[in-house]
């Protein structure tokens, strides 16, 4: 356990840990969750939040808080959102038990609610004198959910999604003959990509983000909705969540963005998008693309 923490660890070595230690996977979670605390950025609160969780093929996953200064804190992403997010980044198909360093807020016990069997994951919070694994549905009784609003064969947040979007025409080229149209190219592709893959069912606004560091890195995000709306975590924050994932460095270092997002969408991010990254990079350039969903063949 004395290696630094990391933000996905594999099967087979995370197999090796808990044998070495002659623990159980689940048992495992809580002793990650100290090391894990260190890789949070919450520079308004300084109180870092790890949360540890197992998936269905045995991999382990870490999730921590950011926040952003000056922006207002509903732009924060709780360490459970974080979780979530890069378990769907790592196409995990769902979350058995995660441990995290402090009670889980009502907000994210909302936002778990998008999981499959959510009422059955169990959680274990290693600040109580004495944790142990309980399921959510201890923390969450009379849960308002997916079932409320969606019909059963609609997939949920960790099921593969094909949103089916295509850019529209005008704005599949128009990058062309721009000094930067390769990058350009690169990171449109990559965010019309994480819009196919957003969880967005409540209200058909599916967009997704792609960052591009200094080092010519992109990250991708998904925008994934709660069916109670407000714990919905934006794209943007999704890409920064993949951004740290991958041990980004500083927020400055994001050089260029590009968000795609629906032509006639409900729900529209480029405004709070530009926000976010005028603000943590001031230098970052933000283009928006539109798209529409692709026209059944059928
Ligand atoms: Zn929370």
């Amino acid at each position: 356990m004395d290696q630094p923490p990391k933000f996905v660890i594999e099967a087979s070595e995370a197999l090796a840990l808990a044998e070495s230690a002659a623990i159980t996977l689940p048992e495992l979670l809580p002793r990650l969750v100290p090391a894990a605390r260190s890789l949070a950025r919450p520079p308004i609160s300084n109180f870092q939040v790890a949360a540890v969780g197992l998936g269905p093929s045995g991999r382990i996953f870490v999730g921590v808080n950011l926040e952003f200064p000056g922006l207002p804190l509903h732009h924060a992403v709780h360490a459970e959102q974080f979780l979530v997010s890069n378990l769907s980044l790592n196409a995990e198909a769902n979350l058995t038990s995660f441990a995290v360093s402090a009670a889980p807020c009502g907000h994210c016990r909302q936002f778990l609610q998008e999981l499959r069997a959510a009422s059955d994951v169990n959680i274990l919070i290693t600040s109580h004198h004495t944790p142990q694994f309980t399921p959510l549905s201890h923390f969450l009784p009379h849960q308002f959910g997916p079932h409320d609003l969606l019909s059963p064969g609609t997939p949920l947040l960790l099921e593969t999604h094909h949103n089916a979007l295509t850019l529209l025409p005008n704005h599949t080229n128009d990058d062309a003959f721009c000094n930067g149209y390769l990058h350009n190219h690169k990171l449109k592709n990559a965010a019309l990509e994480a819009a196919n893959k957003s969880h967005a069912p409540y209200t058909a606004s599916p967009s997704g983000v792609a960052l591009l560091d200094r080092h010519g890195n992109i990250y991708k995000g998904s925008y994934l909705e709660s069916a109670a709306f407000n714990p919905s975590l934006g794209p943007v924050q999704a890409a920064l969540i993949a951004f740290v994932a991958a041990g980004g460095g500083e927020f400055d270092e994001i050089v260029d963005a590009v968000l795609v997002e629906k032509e006639d969408a409900a729900v529209k991010q480029e405004q709070t998008t530009r926000l976010l990254l005028h603000s943590i990079s001031s230098d970052c350039n933000l283009s928006t693309y539109l798209c529409h969903s692709r026209p059944s063949l059928s």
